[in-house]
Protein backbone atom coordinates (compact mmCIF):
# COMPACT_ATOMS: atom_id res chain seq x y z
CA UNK A 1 0.00 0.00 0.00
CA UNK A 2 1.20 3.87 -0.83
CA UNK A 3 0.98 6.10 1.78
CA UNK A 4 -1.59 8.86 0.75
CA UNK A 5 -1.85 12.34 1.25
CA UNK A 6 -4.13 11.32 4.77
CA UNK A 7 -1.13 10.07 6.15
CA UNK A 8 0.96 12.70 6.54
CA UNK A 9 0.76 16.45 9.27
CA UNK A 10 0.92 19.02 7.04
CA UNK A 11 0.29 21.56 9.30
CA UNK A 12 2.98 24.37 8.46
CA UNK A 13 4.72 22.26 6.28
CA UNK A 14 6.37 22.81 2.86
CA UNK A 15 3.87 20.63 0.51
CA UNK A 16 5.29 20.09 -3.25
CA UNK A 17 2.11 18.50 -4.79
CA UNK A 18 2.37 17.77 -8.89
CA UNK A 19 -0.38 18.29 -10.07
CA UNK A 20 -1.32 17.58 -14.07
CA UNK A 21 -2.58 20.86 -14.75
CA UNK A 22 -1.92 20.20 -18.94
CA UNK A 23 -4.98 21.13 -19.85
CA UNK A 24 -5.88 21.97 -24.35
CA UNK A 25 -5.32 26.40 -24.84
CA UNK A 26 -6.47 27.70 -27.64
CA UNK A 27 -5.75 31.30 -28.96
CA UNK A 28 -4.88 32.31 -25.58
CA UNK A 29 -7.86 30.72 -23.33
CA UNK A 30 -8.02 27.16 -21.53
CA UNK A 31 -10.42 25.30 -24.02
CA UNK A 32 -11.54 22.75 -21.01
CA UNK A 33 -10.91 23.23 -17.42
CA UNK A 34 -11.32 19.19 -16.07
CA UNK A 35 -8.03 18.80 -14.85
CA UNK A 36 -7.81 21.82 -13.31
CA UNK A 37 -10.95 21.29 -11.52
CA UNK A 38 -10.17 17.57 -10.68
CA UNK A 39 -6.67 18.56 -9.14
CA UNK A 40 -9.29 20.92 -6.69
CA UNK A 41 -9.81 17.97 -4.21
CA UNK A 42 -5.91 17.51 -2.44
CA UNK A 43 -5.05 21.16 -3.18
CA UNK A 44 -8.00 22.25 -0.73
CA UNK A 45 -7.27 19.79 1.44
CA UNK A 46 -3.64 20.61 1.82
CA UNK A 47 -4.83 24.49 2.52
CA UNK A 48 -7.33 23.36 4.75
CA UNK A 49 -4.91 21.85 7.07
CA UNK A 50 -2.69 24.70 6.85
CA UNK A 51 0.28 23.40 4.46
CA UNK A 52 2.50 26.18 2.68
CA UNK A 53 1.69 24.76 -0.77
CA UNK A 54 3.91 24.36 -3.87
CA UNK A 55 2.17 23.29 -7.21
CA UNK A 56 4.27 21.92 -9.98
CA UNK A 57 2.84 20.68 -13.00
CA UNK A 58 4.19 20.72 -16.93
CA UNK A 59 1.59 21.63 -20.07
CA UNK A 60 2.61 20.76 -23.73
CA UNK A 61 5.83 19.91 -24.87
CA UNK A 62 8.73 22.08 -24.95
CA UNK A 63 10.99 21.42 -27.88
CA UNK A 64 12.97 24.50 -27.78
CA UNK A 65 12.99 28.23 -26.25
CA UNK A 66 9.84 29.50 -28.79
CA UNK A 67 7.93 27.04 -27.45
CA UNK A 68 7.83 28.33 -24.03
CA UNK A 69 5.82 31.69 -24.40
CA UNK A 70 2.60 29.30 -25.45
CA UNK A 71 2.55 27.06 -22.73
CA UNK A 72 3.37 29.18 -19.90
CA UNK A 73 1.51 28.07 -17.16
CA UNK A 74 0.19 32.09 -15.83
CA UNK A 75 -2.86 31.15 -17.42
CA UNK A 76 -3.68 28.29 -14.82
CA UNK A 77 -3.04 30.41 -12.13
CA UNK A 78 -5.53 32.52 -12.65
CA UNK A 79 -8.09 30.04 -13.12
CA UNK A 80 -6.86 27.65 -10.27
CA UNK A 81 -7.29 31.37 -8.35
CA UNK A 82 -10.85 31.54 -9.71
CA UNK A 83 -11.97 28.01 -8.95
CA UNK A 84 -9.67 28.15 -5.20
CA UNK A 85 -11.20 31.65 -4.17
CA UNK A 86 -7.76 32.00 -3.13
CA UNK A 87 -5.04 34.51 -4.67
CA UNK A 88 -2.68 32.07 -6.25
CA UNK A 89 1.24 33.30 -6.17
CA UNK A 90 3.15 32.43 -9.79
CA UNK A 91 6.70 31.70 -9.90
CA UNK A 92 7.85 32.53 -13.76
CA UNK A 93 11.37 30.38 -13.36
CA UNK A 94 11.86 26.78 -12.36
CA UNK A 95 14.73 27.50 -10.63
CA UNK A 96 16.87 30.22 -8.72
CA UNK A 97 16.58 33.36 -7.29
CA UNK A 98 12.70 34.36 -7.50
CA UNK A 99 11.78 31.08 -7.35
CA UNK A 100 13.37 30.51 -3.71
CA UNK A 101 12.28 33.63 -2.26
CA UNK A 102 8.76 33.05 -3.17
CA UNK A 103 8.88 29.58 -1.49
CA UNK A 104 10.25 30.74 1.48
CA UNK A 105 8.07 33.89 1.43
CA UNK A 106 4.68 31.16 1.52
CA UNK A 107 2.59 31.17 5.07
CA UNK A 108 0.81 28.08 5.98
CA UNK A 109 -2.61 28.46 3.71
CA UNK A 110 -0.82 30.15 1.01
CA UNK A 111 -0.45 28.43 -2.49
CA UNK A 112 2.31 28.95 -5.43
CA UNK A 113 2.35 27.69 -8.47
CA UNK A 114 5.14 27.16 -10.36
CA UNK A 115 6.24 27.89 -14.33
CA UNK A 116 6.05 24.71 -16.36
CA UNK A 117 8.27 21.92 -15.35
CA UNK A 118 8.93 21.21 -19.17
CA UNK A 119 10.83 24.95 -19.38
CA UNK A 120 13.88 22.27 -17.62
CA UNK A 121 13.79 20.31 -20.77
CA UNK A 122 15.52 23.22 -22.95
CA UNK A 123 18.17 22.78 -23.18
CA UNK A 124 19.07 19.11 -21.77
CA UNK A 125 15.63 17.52 -21.06
CA UNK A 126 16.35 18.26 -17.52
CA UNK A 127 12.62 17.51 -16.79
CA UNK A 128 11.86 14.85 -19.06
CA UNK A 129 14.87 13.12 -18.99
CA UNK A 130 14.50 12.75 -14.93
CA UNK A 131 17.43 14.56 -14.22
CA UNK A 132 18.99 13.74 -10.91
CA UNK A 133 20.41 17.33 -9.83
CA UNK A 134 16.90 18.57 -10.64
CA UNK A 135 14.80 16.12 -8.56
CA UNK A 136 17.37 17.14 -5.93
CA UNK A 137 16.64 21.13 -6.10
CA UNK A 138 12.87 20.89 -6.31
CA UNK A 139 12.92 18.54 -3.61
CA UNK A 140 14.98 20.67 -1.43
CA UNK A 141 12.23 23.37 -1.69
CA UNK A 142 9.91 21.08 -0.12
CA UNK A 143 9.59 18.84 2.93
CA UNK A 144 6.75 16.71 1.94
CA UNK A 145 5.61 15.67 -1.47
CA UNK A 146 2.54 14.39 -3.13
CA UNK A 147 1.90 13.27 -6.35
CA UNK A 148 -1.64 13.98 -7.65
CA UNK A 149 -0.65 13.68 -11.43
CA UNK A 150 -1.89 10.72 -13.27
CA UNK A 151 -1.85 12.26 -16.61
CA UNK A 152 2.11 11.14 -16.19
CA UNK A 153 2.23 8.81 -13.95
CA UNK A 154 3.61 6.31 -16.54
CA UNK A 155 6.28 8.02 -17.07
CA UNK A 156 9.53 8.89 -14.68
CA UNK A 157 10.20 12.73 -14.62
CA UNK A 158 12.45 14.60 -12.08
CA UNK A 159 8.98 16.41 -11.30
CA UNK A 160 7.42 13.27 -9.77
CA UNK A 161 10.49 10.32 -9.14
CA UNK A 162 12.86 12.84 -8.81
CA UNK A 163 11.38 14.79 -6.26
CA UNK A 164 10.10 11.54 -4.74
CA UNK A 165 13.25 9.78 -4.37
CA UNK A 166 14.36 12.92 -1.78
CA UNK A 167 11.17 13.83 0.27
CA UNK A 168 8.43 11.85 2.37
CA UNK A 169 5.97 10.91 -0.32
CA UNK A 170 2.04 9.67 -0.78
CA UNK A 171 -0.38 9.88 -3.56
CA UNK A 172 -2.79 12.45 -3.54
CA UNK A 173 -6.72 12.05 -3.78
CA UNK A 174 -7.14 12.36 -7.81
CA UNK A 175 -4.36 9.57 -8.10
CA UNK A 176 -5.55 7.39 -5.93
CA UNK A 177 -9.23 7.69 -7.32
CA UNK A 178 -8.17 6.87 -10.69
CA UNK A 179 -5.61 4.23 -9.82
CA UNK A 180 -9.11 2.55 -7.66
CA UNK A 181 -11.41 3.15 -10.42
CA UNK A 182 -8.54 1.60 -13.74
CA UNK A 183 -7.77 -1.22 -11.01
CA UNK A 184 -11.33 -2.96 -11.97
CA UNK A 185 -10.24 -3.26 -15.57
CA UNK A 186 -7.32 -5.16 -15.08
CA UNK A 187 -9.76 -8.22 -14.01
CA UNK A 188 -13.10 -6.90 -15.22
CA UNK A 189 -16.48 -8.29 -15.03
CA UNK A 190 -17.78 -10.54 -18.08
CA UNK A 191 -19.08 -9.74 -20.34
CA UNK A 192 -16.58 -6.68 -20.80
CA UNK A 193 -17.21 -4.91 -24.04
CA UNK A 194 -14.48 -2.60 -25.35
CA UNK A 195 -14.78 0.72 -27.58
CA UNK A 196 -12.00 1.68 -29.46
CA UNK A 197 -11.92 4.38 -32.16
CA UNK A 198 -9.52 7.63 -32.78
CA UNK A 199 -7.59 7.66 -36.04
CA UNK A 200 -4.61 5.80 -35.92
CA UNK A 201 -4.31 2.11 -34.96
CA UNK A 202 0.03 2.09 -34.66
CA UNK A 203 -0.77 4.27 -31.55
CA UNK A 204 -2.72 1.59 -29.88
CA UNK A 205 -1.55 -1.42 -30.99
CA UNK A 206 -0.33 -2.79 -27.56
CA UNK A 207 -3.88 -1.95 -26.11
CA UNK A 208 -5.24 -3.83 -28.79
CA UNK A 209 -3.08 -6.86 -28.46
CA UNK A 210 -3.59 -6.72 -24.56
CA UNK A 211 -7.43 -6.12 -24.42
CA UNK A 212 -8.45 -8.85 -27.55
CA UNK A 213 -6.98 -11.18 -24.82
CA UNK A 214 -9.45 -10.05 -22.39
CA UNK A 215 -12.39 -8.61 -23.73
CA UNK A 216 -15.64 -10.42 -25.23
CA UNK A 217 -16.21 -8.04 -27.41
CA UNK A 218 -14.08 -4.99 -29.34
CA UNK A 219 -16.06 -2.67 -31.58
CA UNK A 220 -14.31 -0.22 -33.60
CA UNK A 221 -14.81 2.68 -35.32
CA UNK A 222 -13.63 5.88 -35.60
CA UNK A 223 -10.38 6.58 -38.19
CA UNK A 224 -9.17 2.94 -37.42
CA UNK A 225 -11.48 1.07 -38.28
CA UNK A 226 -10.92 2.00 -42.21
CA UNK A 227 -7.51 0.08 -41.46
CA UNK A 228 -9.59 -2.93 -40.75
CA UNK A 229 -11.69 -2.74 -43.35
CA UNK A 230 -9.12 -2.28 -45.85
CA UNK A 231 -7.46 -5.37 -44.16
CA UNK A 232 -10.41 -7.04 -45.17
CA UNK A 233 -10.48 -6.38 -48.29
CA UNK A 234 -13.29 -3.57 -48.39
CA UNK A 235 -12.39 -0.32 -50.29
CA UNK A 236 -12.27 2.30 -48.40
CA UNK A 237 -11.98 5.80 -50.78
CA UNK A 238 -10.21 8.11 -49.34
CA UNK A 239 -10.85 7.65 -45.41
CA UNK A 240 -7.65 7.71 -43.18
CA UNK A 241 -5.90 4.69 -43.70
CA UNK A 242 -2.77 3.38 -41.22
CA UNK A 243 -1.00 1.54 -43.98
CA UNK A 244 2.00 -0.39 -41.43
CA UNK A 245 -0.52 -1.26 -39.53
CA UNK A 246 -2.16 -3.39 -42.18
CA UNK A 247 -0.77 -6.66 -41.28
CA UNK A 248 -1.03 -6.24 -37.51
CA UNK A 249 -5.30 -5.69 -38.45
CA UNK A 250 -5.32 -8.77 -40.98
CA UNK A 251 -3.38 -11.08 -37.92
CA UNK A 252 -6.02 -9.60 -35.01
CA UNK A 253 -9.02 -10.07 -37.62
CA UNK A 254 -7.53 -13.83 -38.72
CA UNK A 255 -7.41 -15.03 -34.60
CA UNK A 256 -10.41 -13.08 -33.81
CA UNK A 257 -12.56 -13.20 -35.87
CA UNK A 258 -15.87 -13.23 -33.72
CA UNK A 259 -14.37 -10.47 -31.02
CA UNK A 260 -13.82 -7.56 -33.41
CA UNK A 261 -17.16 -6.06 -34.47
CA UNK A 262 -16.33 -3.42 -37.06
CA UNK A 263 -18.27 -1.05 -38.62
CA UNK A 264 -21.22 -2.13 -41.39
CA UNK A 265 -22.26 1.63 -42.32
CA UNK A 266 -20.58 5.11 -42.10
CA UNK A 267 -21.09 8.74 -43.27
CA UNK A 268 -19.15 9.98 -46.30
CA UNK A 269 -18.11 12.87 -47.64
CA UNK A 270 -15.99 13.89 -50.02
CA UNK A 271 -14.02 16.47 -48.32
CA UNK A 272 -12.61 16.39 -44.55
CA UNK A 273 -14.54 19.36 -43.78
CA UNK A 274 -18.01 19.84 -41.98
CA UNK A 275 -19.42 21.63 -44.77
CA UNK A 276 -19.49 19.37 -47.33
CA UNK A 277 -22.89 17.65 -48.26
CA UNK A 278 -22.89 13.58 -46.76
CA UNK A 279 -24.44 10.83 -47.11
CA UNK A 280 -24.87 7.68 -44.77
CA UNK A 281 -23.87 4.85 -47.08
CA UNK A 282 -23.21 1.07 -46.02
CA UNK A 283 -19.20 0.05 -46.46
CA UNK A 284 -18.92 -1.51 -48.84
CA UNK A 285 -20.21 0.99 -50.63
CA UNK A 286 -17.72 3.86 -50.51
CA UNK A 287 -16.73 5.51 -53.55
CA UNK A 288 -13.38 5.90 -55.07
CA UNK A 289 -13.58 9.69 -53.92
CA UNK A 290 -15.20 10.01 -50.35
CA UNK A 291 -14.22 9.29 -46.94
CA UNK A 292 -16.12 8.07 -43.52
CA UNK A 293 -15.71 10.62 -40.96
CA UNK A 294 -18.32 8.95 -38.68
CA UNK A 295 -20.31 5.85 -37.94
CA UNK A 296 -23.63 4.71 -39.51
CA UNK A 297 -27.11 4.34 -37.45
CA UNK A 298 -27.00 1.22 -38.62
CA UNK A 299 -23.53 0.37 -36.40
CA UNK A 300 -24.72 2.36 -34.01
CA UNK A 301 -27.86 -0.06 -33.42
CA UNK A 302 -25.36 -2.91 -33.52
CA UNK A 303 -22.86 -1.25 -31.27
CA UNK A 304 -25.89 -0.93 -28.74
CA UNK A 305 -27.21 -4.22 -28.98
CA UNK A 306 -23.91 -5.59 -28.07
CA UNK A 307 -24.00 -2.80 -24.91
CA UNK A 308 -27.12 -4.40 -23.71
CA UNK A 309 -25.36 -7.21 -23.01
CA UNK A 310 -22.10 -6.19 -21.43
CA UNK A 311 -21.54 -5.56 -17.45
CA UNK A 312 -18.49 -3.90 -17.86
CA UNK A 313 -17.58 -1.42 -20.81
CA UNK A 314 -14.45 0.25 -21.73
CA UNK A 315 -13.96 3.14 -24.51
CA UNK A 316 -10.93 4.72 -25.98
CA UNK A 317 -11.28 7.50 -28.62
CA UNK A 318 -14.10 9.09 -30.82
CA UNK A 319 -16.34 6.98 -33.26
CA UNK A 320 -16.37 10.36 -35.48
CA UNK A 321 -14.48 13.33 -36.50
CA UNK A 322 -16.68 14.81 -33.11
CA UNK A 323 -14.07 17.93 -34.18
CA UNK A 324 -16.93 18.38 -36.66
CA UNK A 325 -20.76 19.24 -35.62
CA UNK A 326 -21.95 16.88 -38.46
CA UNK A 327 -19.86 13.71 -37.53
CA UNK A 328 -20.27 13.87 -34.13
CA UNK A 329 -23.65 11.59 -34.16
CA UNK A 330 -22.10 7.76 -33.91
CA UNK A 331 -20.13 9.23 -30.84
CA UNK A 332 -23.04 11.22 -29.01
CA UNK A 333 -25.44 8.31 -29.65
CA UNK A 334 -23.24 5.54 -28.30
CA UNK A 335 -22.69 7.44 -25.68
CA UNK A 336 -26.19 7.90 -24.76
CA UNK A 337 -27.01 4.33 -25.39
CA UNK A 338 -23.61 3.39 -22.81
CA UNK A 339 -24.95 5.52 -19.77
CA UNK A 340 -29.05 4.14 -19.87
CA UNK A 341 -27.06 0.42 -19.67
CA UNK A 342 -26.42 -1.14 -15.89
CA UNK A 343 -23.04 -2.04 -16.62
CA UNK A 344 -19.36 -0.36 -15.05
CA UNK A 345 -18.54 2.52 -17.57
CA UNK A 346 -15.42 3.95 -18.01
CA UNK A 347 -13.90 6.86 -20.62
CA UNK A 348 -10.27 6.45 -20.92
CA UNK A 349 -8.29 8.89 -23.30
CA UNK A 350 -8.05 13.00 -23.97
CA UNK A 351 -10.31 13.19 -26.99
CA UNK A 352 -12.90 10.72 -25.93
CA UNK A 353 -13.22 12.17 -22.17
CA UNK A 354 -13.42 16.10 -24.24
CA UNK A 355 -16.29 14.69 -26.23
CA UNK A 356 -18.03 13.04 -23.70
CA UNK A 357 -17.82 16.55 -21.20
CA UNK A 358 -19.03 18.87 -24.32
CA UNK A 359 -21.54 16.04 -25.23
CA UNK A 360 -23.31 16.07 -21.58
CA UNK A 361 -22.38 12.72 -20.73
CA UNK A 362 -18.98 12.96 -18.91
CA UNK A 363 -20.91 13.02 -15.25
CA UNK A 364 -22.99 9.99 -16.07
CA UNK A 365 -20.56 7.31 -17.04
CA UNK A 366 -18.66 5.42 -13.76
CA UNK A 367 -15.63 6.72 -13.98
CA UNK A 368 -13.89 9.23 -17.04
CA UNK A 369 -10.44 9.21 -16.37
CA UNK A 370 -7.86 12.40 -16.77
CA UNK A 371 -5.26 9.99 -18.20
CA UNK A 372 -4.51 9.37 -21.81
CA UNK A 373 -1.10 7.09 -22.55
CA UNK A 374 -1.19 6.57 -18.50
CA UNK A 375 -4.63 4.44 -18.67
CA UNK A 376 -3.54 2.53 -21.64
CA UNK A 377 -0.41 1.59 -20.16
CA UNK A 378 -2.05 0.51 -16.94
CA UNK A 379 -4.57 -1.19 -18.22
CA UNK A 380 -1.62 -3.33 -20.43
CA UNK A 381 -0.95 -4.21 -16.56
CA UNK A 382 2.56 -1.95 -16.47
CA UNK A 383 3.66 -0.73 -13.69
CA UNK A 384 3.46 3.21 -13.40
CA UNK A 385 7.12 4.55 -12.30
CA UNK A 386 4.86 8.29 -10.70
CA UNK A 387 2.86 5.48 -8.26
CA UNK A 388 5.87 3.17 -7.58
CA UNK A 389 7.97 5.74 -6.52
CA UNK A 390 5.99 6.64 -3.57
CA UNK A 391 6.53 6.00 -0.08
CA UNK A 392 5.09 2.80 1.42
CA UNK A 393 3.15 2.42 4.39
P1 LIG B 1 -8.34 9.56 -27.48
O1 LIG B 1 -7.74 10.91 -27.17
O2 LIG B 1 -9.72 9.41 -26.88
O3 LIG B 1 -7.39 8.44 -27.14
P2 LIG B 1 -7.42 9.64 -30.22
O4 LIG B 1 -6.49 10.76 -29.88
O5 LIG B 1 -6.84 8.32 -30.53
O6 LIG B 1 -8.55 9.50 -29.08
O7 LIG B 1 -8.26 10.04 -31.51
C1 LIG B 1 -9.01 11.20 -31.59
C2 LIG B 1 -9.07 11.70 -33.01
O8 LIG B 1 -9.58 10.72 -33.91
C3 LIG B 1 -9.99 12.91 -33.12
O9 LIG B 1 -9.23 14.05 -33.41
C4 LIG B 1 -10.94 12.54 -34.26
O10 LIG B 1 -11.18 13.60 -35.16
C5 LIG B 1 -10.19 11.42 -34.96
N1 LIG B 1 -11.12 10.59 -35.74
C6 LIG B 1 -12.20 9.90 -35.32
N2 LIG B 1 -12.84 9.31 -36.36
C7 LIG B 1 -12.17 9.64 -37.47
C8 LIG B 1 -12.35 9.34 -38.88
N3 LIG B 1 -13.36 8.59 -39.31
N4 LIG B 1 -11.45 9.88 -39.75
C9 LIG B 1 -10.42 10.63 -39.31
N5 LIG B 1 -10.19 10.94 -38.02
C10 LIG B 1 -11.05 10.46 -37.10
MG1 LIG C 1 -6.26 12.08 -28.26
Amino acid sequence: MKKTIRDFDLNNKKVIIRCDFNVPIKDGAIVDDNRIVQSLTTIKYALEHNAKVILMSHLGRIKEEADKEKNSLKIVSQRLSELLLVPVKFSSTTHGAELESLVNSLKPGDVLLMENTRFEDVPGKKESGNDPELGAYWASLGEIFINDAFGTAHRAHASNVGIASHLPSGLGFLVEKEYNALSVLVEPTHPFVVILGGSKVSDKIGVIENLVKKADKIMIGGGMAYTFLKAKGVNIGKSILDEESLEFCKKMLNEYPDRIVLPVDNLATKEYSNDVPYREVSVNELADDEMGLDIGPKTVELFSSILDTAKMVFWNGPLGVYEFSNFTKGTEQVLSKLVSTSATTILGGGDIVAASSKLGYKDKVSHASTGGGVTLEFMEGKELPGVVSISDK
